[in-house]
């Protein structure tokens, strides 16, 4: 026997039952966001490798671990994206649309991680994202948090989230920072393993991503950030609180709040959620003032987040299992011999015409008559249409109506207004 080809690993289908969370969920999300004023951008899934190094940043466990990089068939090094943001500034600078100019945009689609797959952790897993250019914040970085807040609130999920925030201030604060993190490290040396004394000098902060639990324990040891924020980020930290407090918007502030990505700095914020084990965040930001500029545009602020769907339908499920169905057949139409397959597709065509909400499925003919009913039930039709030779010819159908019982035969003028008024 021929061996059966099977999908990658920690690369998943998604069938219709599933595909109803999504198309609802998604609904929701694009929705919200277009109230918010925020608009689509769609770009590529590859771009260059060194797009992500200087974005991300060399000394991360994306770019060091998990990037699925590949060699173009001209030599060029490409990497599946494993994120938005950096494919977005890219494009945003390549096209003149971040410089001096008031952006919001969103995108969704597949990224590309080579992690160890788990629940509510893939190889490809899909964000949906959104990004402001050319706000100073607080109040856009406000914004952003309470447009996803509005996202719990539709999605019914309020209750199942909560907000973690800090600021990581500029990057000066940051420089110092890191020396008294040196010194810290150094004088623990003998805790750390093989890749965090690799860290240790490069980049110190990329230390609290380690998996390593003994480390972690060290690591609460550590000085924190906090302490060492210069006044601009500990006043637009202030205000942001304020502006959250006065919408109303619970949070609690995590000075270890610091994010895996080297791009962030001041605001930096996690919804998490206690529901689904330890792959507990469903969507994170932050400020990127420095990365437009690091990529080669002109200075401009920048904020943004990304919220892993997988994570987020998870959660929606376990909170209401019923949340999206998939949609049923309105009408099944029945054909007796293939002989009238012409009449069936142009009724078909017609109705559909006539009825433009109307979900028919045709069957033509190739099933017997008791086989096509069985279908028609499985596929949840409410309604049955039979079309035969002698009703063909007479000008006529029948109707069988599968949650009553009844059964009628119809003038064909009259089918669409029998419809109408039945799945009205
Ligand atoms: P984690 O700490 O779980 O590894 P992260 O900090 O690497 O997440 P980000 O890069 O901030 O994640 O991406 C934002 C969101 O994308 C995450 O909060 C999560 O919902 C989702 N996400 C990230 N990696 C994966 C993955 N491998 N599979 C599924 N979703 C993911
Ligand atoms: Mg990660």
């Amino acid at each position: 026997m021929v061996k059966n080809i099977q999908a990658i690993r920690g690369m998943n289908d998604y069938f219709p039952e599933e595909t109803a969370f999504w198309q609802r969920v998604e609904w929701i999300l694009k929705d919200v966001l277009t109230r918010y004023s925020y608009n689509e951008i769609r770009l590529p899934i590859v771009e260059r490798t060194s797009l992500f190094q200087r974005a991300i940043g060399e000394i991360t466990d994306v770019v060091e671990k998990e990037m699925y990089t590949f060699i173009n068939r001209n030599g060029d090094s490409l990497t599946l994206r494993p994120e938005g943001t950096a494919g977005c500034v890219r494009a945003g600078i390549e096209r003149g649309f971040l410089y001096n100019q008031e952006q919001r945009f969103w995108y969704l689609g597949p990224m590309f991680r080579y992690e160890r797959p788990q629940k509510g952790r893939y190889r490809q897993f899909y964000q949906i994202g959104a990004e402001v250019f050319g706000q100073q914040g607080p109040d856009v970085d406000a914004e952003l948090i309470l447009l996803t807040a509005r996202w719990w609130r539709t999605l019914g999920i309020q209750d199942y989230v909560t907000l973690e925030l800090n600021s990581i201030g500029s990057l000066e604060a940051r420089a110092r920072y890191c020396k008294a993190l040196i010194a810290f490290f150094c004088q623990n040396k003998e805790f750390l393993d093989k890749d965090c004394l690799r860290r240790m000098y490069i980049n110190p902060m990329r230390i609290f991503d380690t998996k390593n639990p003994n480390i972690q324990a060290l690591l609460n040891e550590a000085p924190v950030l906090t302490d060492y924020l210069d006044d601009d980020s500990q006043a637009h930290f202030s205000d942001l609180c304020e502006l959250l407090n006065l919408a109303g918007i619970s949070y609690k502030i995590n000075p270890r709040l610091i994010r895996g990505l080297d791009y962030y700095n001041r605001t930096v914020f996690e919804w998490v959620t206690m529901y689904l084990g330890s792959q507990g965040t469903i969507c994170g930001g932050g400020r990127y003032d420095s990365l437009v500029e690091q990529l080669g545009g002109f200075a401009t602020p920048a904020v943004g987040f990304a919220m892993g769907l997988e994570r987020l339908i998870l959660l929606v499920k376990a909170v209401n299992p019923n949340f999206a169905t998939i949609a049923c057949v309105d009408v099944y139409l029945v054909v007796r011999g293939s002989s009238i397959k012409h009449e069936a597709f142009q009724l078909a065509e017609q109705l559909r015409d006539a009825l433009p909400s109307l979900r028919l499925m045709t069957n033509y003919g190739n099933d017997s008559f008791k086989k096509q009913f069985r279908r028609a039930n499985k596929h949840g039709a409410r309604i049955v249409l039979v079309l035969g030779e002698s009703e063909v010819s007479a000008g006529q159908l029948i109707m069988k109506d599968l949650v009553t019982g009844n059964q009628e035969m119809l003038a064909k003028s009259d089918i669409t207004a029998r419809l109408a008024s039945i799945l009205d």
